[in-house]
């Protein structure tokens, strides 16, 4: 499978510069391999799926904020985890059924509180106060409760991973109902209790650089104590545990490891109870499921040197690799060097820089990396770049959110592509700068 990807990435990278999808006119495009999110969605189905008990797998909407790509997810039985009033808006778009939408966002406004109880999607509150707000919307609603399933997040506080922006359990994370807190066990309790129909507990230990077994020391705390919560009730009170996502990505080859397999293999051994038909699960993957799917292919402007170092030039730089940029030790991807026509070039390594097309001197996806010469008229692909590249574009430069397609590679090696996202046009970026608008006029001063 894991050659598949790469020979399916070939194919698509060679069609995708003869057909012209990254020219002169827009010279860097994001390329989704349809095929691998496929089996992404079905390796993770099979990963999970246990007799007797309801999973819902949701795809945490910011790791691809494409509303084709979440309706193909869909397709394959995924839901949305949604964070915003927009990430909802997308969800909807693209069909995803209520019961198969969480929210979750540290943020809520009340108005998006009573928006997510009128569409019934699931709710998990991140703090007291947003529970409180939850019940005055449900009082206020009198006789018709919402069908939302009400949870409660809560940081496990098991510790970090080693990115820590990427961390959310550590002692002070901003997320959720910090447990280890003095007094917060028997908050969350009396909360529980208080709300018979608050039915649901999620957690989310951290996204990239977590191991497997932080993060499911992460979700064995949540599962006791919803074990606590439902031994004082005297019921099944919490019937569904959402257990986030964060399954790290191998960004050093093609090899998917860890695998979901891998990560439930840890969770069946360490949290056993989950899976014996109790509770209903839900979990919130995003870049596991598209990372590995996604290739940012750019051209090579120019090819020049400075101090003896070559730098290419290219049209892939802080506008779509952000993090990679701006914290590349933390971010590092792989660059693959292309031709004129879109094949992997060959030739002795090269110590060079790979840049972007970004007016800062930092705008390097790679730096000091030994790849194949690059030349003017040549191309760099951007591996694993399915999940968070594309979706979390950075205006800098006025710089457009270049085109998006999905690719299927036929028998014969064809290539049949699909526009996910339209390249953002200049009136589009005129638009969105306030064009249109009057001048701000002068005050005389
Ligand atoms: C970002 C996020 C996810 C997805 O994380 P990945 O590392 O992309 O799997 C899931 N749940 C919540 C609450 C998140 O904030």
């Amino acid at each position: 499978m894991t050659d598949e990807l790469g020979i399916r990435r070939g194919h698509a990278l060679r069609a995708a510069v003869e057909q012209g999808l990254a020219g002169p006119a827009e010279p860097v495009v994001g390329l989704l391999d349809v095929t691998g999110i496929e089996q992404s969605a079905a390796a993770l189905h099979a990963a999970f799926d246990t007799p007797g008990v309801a999973v819902t797998h949701t795809f945490a909407v910011k790791a691809a904020s494409l509303v084709p790509v979440l309706a193909l997810l869909g397709e394959c039985g995924l839901g949305a985890e949604v964070a915003s009033p927009g990430e909802l808006a997308l969800a909807r778009a693209a069909g995803i059924p209520a019961d198969r939408t969480v929210l979750d966002s540290p943020a809520k406004t009340v108005q998006e509180l009573r928006e997510a109880l009128a569409l019934g999607i699931a709710v998990n509150a991140d703090n007291p106060q947003e529970l409180e707000r939850i019940d005055a919307l449900r009082a206020a609603a009198g006789g018709t409760p919402s069908a939302s399933p009400i949870g409660l997040r809560v940081n496990p506080q098991v510790g970090g991973g080693s990115i820590g922006a990427m961390s959310t359990a550590t002692a002070t994370s901003k997320f959720g109902v910090a447990l280890r807190d003095d007094g917060a066990t028997a908050w969350v309790l009396r909360a529980y209790a208080e709300r018979p129909r608050l039915n649901r507990l999620h957690t989310h230990t951290g996204s990239q650089g977590v191991p497997l077994e932080l993060m499911a020391a992460g979700v064995k705390a949540a599962y006791e104590l919803a074990e606590q919560v439902n031994a004082a009730a005297g019921r099944q009170q919490i019937t569904v545990l959402d257990i986030g996502g964060g399954l790290p990505v191998n960004f050093g080859s093609d090899e998917t490891a860890p695998a979901f397999a891998d990560y439930a293999r840890v969770l069946r051994a360490e949290v056993p109870g989950l899976f014996d038909g109790r509770y209903g699960i839900v979990t919130e993957f995003g870049r596991s499921l598209l990372a590995k799917n996604g290739t940012v292919l750019a051209r090579v402007e120019y090819a020049k040197s400075a101090g003896g170092r070559p730098i290419a030039v290219t049209h892939a730089g802080a506008q779509v690799a952000t993090r990679t940029v701006f914290v590349p030790d933390a971010w590092p991807i792989r660059v693959l060097a292309l031709d004129a026509k879109g094949r992997e070039k060959s030739g002795e390594p090269v110590v060079q820089d790979v840049a972007g097309p970004c007016c800062f001197a930092g705008d390097l996806v790679a730096k000091g990396r030994a790849l194949p010469l690059l030349e003017s008229g040549d191309h760099v692909a951007l591996l694993d770049t399915g999940a968070y590249y594309f979706s979390n574009h950075f205006a800098y430069n006025s710089l457009p959110r270049p085109a998006v397609h999905g690719y299927t590679v036929l028998p014969d090696g064809s290539v049949r592509f699909a526009l996910v996202r339209a390249a953002q046009t200049e009136a589009e970026v005129v638009a969105e700068s306030g064009g249109g608008l009057p001048p701000l006029r002068r005050t005389g001063a």
